[in-house]
């Protein structure tokens, strides 16, 4: 067993690189690997063409211990990862019996008669082993160059295109070939809400500077997360080093973490804390200009009574909002937001009310009021955002989502 293992990543294909289908395969290869402790060096794409293929191999394998190469081993003419290879390793392909054999019986099995194009898929040359592809036609190579060569001793590993046959060959028949480090990771993820990136890196200071465990920010949509991860000899020593960290995280970032997600741990979102938060209280909503993305996010919870969504003045009419307020202040104010969030209770009989205002166009674009009560109590907040329609439709119902779990996690402190 090694204790470091560096790898890099190459996309083989032309409709990759020029970005008609998204890499997938790239980011599923990377995050598997980055878990089991591997160091990950590089990521690059290349489209079919044998010569910047075989050359951008050579130059990983210059660097790196392991290369994982994937696509480009169909059958046809611009399929030509398994000759690059060959080309590399100076070893000419030639058709395995067996595989030949194996190949030939999936086209019988299946009343076809096989091209005399798919004979390649049975090729092997002498430093490589066949990965099989139950789920497909390309059966896989994993390479050790041979002593004398160059790189000997690296490995190549070339998997098929196709997600789902790339994703079943990586974890069955690639992981349990390799030399992994002996590298246990252990990392958890803290969302935090309502507190830009900048600030959580100012509130976080020298953390982030630490390389074991590490401390990084992320900004999403749901706000900014912050990721704490050890690697160790083993997990609980891995473990033992991100608890301390994880606590100071914790403490600098007191009443902005929604939720904290390990390994293993199911997605969390914003919304589900927050219909946690309400313990029970039956909740409806009213948006005016967020184009259902507050419900959406709701969808399916058993607390939501209803929500209505217009921008059309007259509907909003009824639904609470006042002449006076709508000729006085407009749609996009504090006073809208808690006449529609007061009216959201009324209209669905719910016990809290929680509305969006904002503004998608003209000299108000991204200003957005935002509003949530209870019988008794009431809580507001306003905004401005930058970006398109789509994007302030977006950032509204994370901005009303933020001041939910505020003033849920605060009337929740106060009652209790
Ligand atoms: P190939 O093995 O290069 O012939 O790829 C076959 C098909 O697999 C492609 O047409 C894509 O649909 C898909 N594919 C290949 N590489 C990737 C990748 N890196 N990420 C997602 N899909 C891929
Ligand atoms: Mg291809």
């Amino acid at each position: 067993m090694s204790t470091t293992l560096t790898a890099e990543i190459l996309s083989v294909g032309t409709e990759l690189l020029l970005g008609e289908i998204v890499d997938t395969n790239a980011a599923f290869v990377a995050r598997e690997l980055g878990v089991r402790g591997v160091t990950l060096q590089r990521k690059a794409t290349v489209g079919d063409n044998l010569s910047r293929l075989s050359s951008m191999i050579r130059e990983a394998l210059g660097r790196a211990d392991l290369l994982i190469l994937g696509g480009g081993l169909g059958p046809t003419d611009d399929d030509l990862t398994r000759e690059a290879i060959s080309a590399v390793a100076a070893e000419t392909p030639t058709e395995d019996p067996a595989l030949l054999a194996w190949l030939e019986g999936l086209f019988t099995s299946r009343g076809r008669v096989m091209a005399p194009i798919n004979r390649k898929q049975a090729w092997l040359i002498p430093s490589a082993a066949a990965l099989p592809n139950p789920n497909g036609t390309a059966p896989g190579w994993f390479v050790t160059l041979p002593a004398g060569h160059q790189f000997a001793g690296k490995q190549l590993a070339a998997l098929p295109g196709p997600p789902r046959e790339m994703h079943r060959m990586f974890l069955e028949q690639l992981l349990p070939r390799l030399n992994l480090p002996q590298q246990a990771f252990y990392a958890v993820t803290l969302h935090t809400c309502g507190i830009g990136e900048s600030d959580v890196a100012t509130r976080l200071g020298e953390l982030t500077q630490v390389a074991n465990p590490s401390v990084a920010t992320y900004a999403r949509k749901s706000g900014t997360d912050v990721r704490v991860a050890a690697s160790a000899g083993s997990l609980e020593t891995a473990q033992a080093l991100a608890g301390p960290v994880i606590a100071r995280v914790r403490g600098v970032l007191e009443g902005f973490i929604w939720a904290e997600e390990g390994p293993g741990d199911a997605a969390a979102t914003l919304a589900s804390t927050v219909t946690g938060l309400l313990s029970g209280r039956s909740f409806a909503v009213v948006e005016a200009g967020s184009g259902g993305t507050l419900a959406l996010q709701f969808a399916g919870s058993p607390l939501l009574r209803g929500a209505a969504i217009s921008e059309d003045h007259a509907t909003l009419l009824t639904l609470g909002l006042t002449p006076l307020t709508l000729s006085e202040a407009g749609v996009v104010s504090i006073q809208a937001a808690l006449e529609l969030a007061h009216g959201a209770r009324e209209r669905f009989g719910a016990e809290v009310g929680l509305s969006v205002c904002a503004s998608l166009e003209g000299a108000t674009q991204g200003q957005m009021a935002v509003a949530l009560v209870s019988r008794d109590r009431e809580q507001t907040a306003v905004m401005n955002w930058p970006g398109d329609a789509g994007q302030i439709r977006e950032r509204a119902a994370s901005t009303a989502l933020t001041l939910a779990f505020r003033t849920l996690t605060s009337w929740n402190g106060v009652s209790a």
